[in-house]
């Protein structure tokens, strides 16, 4: 085969295996006009903080930017920090919280966050509470939900932050963050909204009369990676993590990333104009997947909350009893080029396989957790890609039965 020949193969089947993937919760591919905005800032290689002509479109971008987030994540462009991303904005809005305080007094203050938060929500804060914070983690009901009643039953005092994300990003279910920003109302205390997995695919309502911040990340809504922002309301003193020459009003230093920063732009636009019919699409996806696994005999048991109301359309937790997600999802991706996450793809990261700690929370049995893959679809999902789906589920759960001597 020529080179050339060889070429077109590989981007063809690239091409075919993109359209087989089901993590959209992990990351997403870059919309066309995400991907056209950055092409378009690739020679626009000046600095915004420059104060000749060649810098002054690009002052003009990031406010711009900073409109479309705006409309997105329902509050004032001035009050949005762009950032690296997702983590860098968890940290830095606990980061500020606690930047209050006397560090050696850190032990009269007490924050509550959920079971199911983030690494970067969780790991932040067990570094606080190393260091004297008093830290409750709430677990939610066995739907992944968190309690309410159960959650301000822990409220005391000393209570300074509570951190609730928007929806979970292993099993999708949407969580009462925005019923506990109205129960906050005159109490004084910091909410933290992590609303990654939900900025740009979930309508948010405007929250303004509360100390709160709300973060996001361009990668999980068709934006490039290593773009993100934080979102604080006018009650909220942020105190930088990053120091230098003074962007972002001074509290986010460092050059902008202008090629970020289109990009995240042109998707937050798209997002703004298409939220109800993606919604609307990924909810097809869902039924259609729903409705042939239910036709293959296959043997399931969805994980989390499956009232429509609370649960994210685009996203599936889903156990396969008797089978090893670790083995099902190697085979899926080995024989058939098909992506599909464990669960969180963050939690990849460490060496020795760990049980989610979201399902453990939930006190779901090991033989479900063992099994649990996570499927997420995005409007870029096709009807025919989730056949293939459940012929290769189906395919290969009969193969592993038949290996450990079950039947389908
Ligand atoms: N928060 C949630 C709920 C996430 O799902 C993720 C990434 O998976 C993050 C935070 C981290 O975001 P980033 O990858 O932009 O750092």
């Amino acid at each position: 085969m020529s080179r050339n020949v060889t070429c077109a193969f590989s981007a063809a089947k690239d091409a075919h295996m993109t359209m087989l993937y089901f993590d959209f919760n992990a990351t997403t591919p870059l919309s066309h006009k995400s991907k056209a905005a950055i092409l378009g800032m690739l020679d626009q290689f000046a600095n915004p903080s420059s104060k000749y002509s060649l810098s002054r479109h690009l002052t003009t971008l990031i406010k711009g930017a900073k409109d479309s987030m705006a409309q997105l994540v329902g509050g004032d462009a001035q009050r949005i920090i762009f950032t690296s991303g997702g983590t860098e904005s968890n940290n830095l809005a606990l980061h500020s919280v606690f930047s209050q305080f006397p560090a050696t007094q850190l032990s009269r203050y007490h924050a509550i966050c959920s079971a199911i938060e983030h690494s970067s929500i969780l790991e932040t804060l067990f570094w606080y509470q190393k260091k004297g914070l008093n830290l409750t983690l709430i677990e939610p009901k066995e739907n992944g939900r968190i309690d309410l009643e159960k959650l301000n039953r822990t409220i005391t005092p000393q209570t300074c932050l509570i951190a609730l994300m928007a929806i979970n990003n292993e099993t999708g279910v949407i969580q009462p963050y925005d019923e506990l920003a109205v129960s906050l109302k005159g109490k004084g205390i910091h909410l933290h909204i992590d609303a990654v997995q939900a900025v740009g695919k979930w309508p948010l309502p405007r929250f303004d009369d509360i100390p709160l911040t709300l973060s996001f990340s361009g990668h999980k809504f068709y934006a490039p990676k290593g773009i993100g922002g934080l979102y604080y309301s006018q009650q909220v003193k942020i105190y930088p993590l990053l120091h230098g020459g003074g962007q972002e009003y001074g509290l986010r230093s460092g050059t902008e990333n202008t090629l970020g920063i289109a990009g995240l732009a042109a998707a937050a636009e798209e997002a703004c104009q298409e939220l109800p019919q993606r919604l609307q699409y990924c909810q097809k996806m869902r039924s259609h997947f729903l409705n042939q696994l239910d036709k293959s005999g296959i043997n399931y048991h969805l994980n989390g909350e499956t009232n429509p109301e609370f649960q994210a359309p685009w996203t599936l937790n889903i156990s396969f009893p008797g089978i090893r997600a670790e083995a099902l999802a190697n085979r899926l991706d080995l024989c058939h080029g098909i992506s599909v996450s464990l669960g969180s793809a963050c939690s990849n990261n460490s060496t020795s396989p760990k049980r989610s700690h979201v399902l453990l929370a939930m006190h779901a049995p090991y033989s479900y957790i063992d099994s649990a893959l996570r499927i997420s679809f995005g409007h870029f999902t096709e009807l025919w890609a989730i056949n293939v789906l459940v012929n290769a589920l189906q395919q290969e759960i009969q193969h592993l039965l038949t290996m450990s001597g079950e039947q389908i």
